[in-house]
């Protein structure tokens, strides 16, 4: 997969911006701090929190997520393979549940993927830097 790329930023948990460091804290959508976020990037200091309440957006990304997979689901099982739509119903709700923490990162990081540009060769700058001495 081409590394400069929107799409793997969202994909394999990297900043939007450099591509290099991680967006959330832990790799994997489940263990415990699944949703525990870098503040910055922690290769090239792009800010993750742009405003307050910046991700009540990621909601409606989370949405179409769940919608798609709902929907690819139910024409792949029920239509394709003649599944009952009983046990799909039945099998449909934990599913949904278990792929909670992994929709809820993805759509974080396509919400923040869609204001940023992607630039590999970003090195902090002089506001950033000020922001390190800070921390
Ligand atoms: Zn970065």
């Amino acid at each position: 997969m081409v590394t400069n790329s929107r799409l793997y930023s969202i994909v394999f948990n990297k900043c939007p911006r450099c591509h290099q460091g991680d967006f959330f804290v832990t790799n994997s959508a489940f263990s415990l701090r699944f949703d525990q976020m870098h503040d910055h990037c922690p290769h090239c200091q792009e800010n993750f929190v742009p405003e307050p309440g910046f991700y009540w957006g990621s909601m409606f990304v989370s949405y179409a997520f769940y919608t798609a997979f709902i929907l690819l689901t139910f024409f792949v099982l029920v239509q394709g393979f003649n599944l009952y739509l009983d046990y799909y119903l039945m099998g449909l709700l934990p599913a949904l549940v278990l792929l909670t923490p992994y929709f809820f990162r993805m759509a974080r990081r396509t919400w923040l993927t869609i204001f940023i540009s992607p630039n590999p060769k970003k090195l902090p700058t002089k506001s950033d830097a000020g922001h390190l001495m800070v921390r």
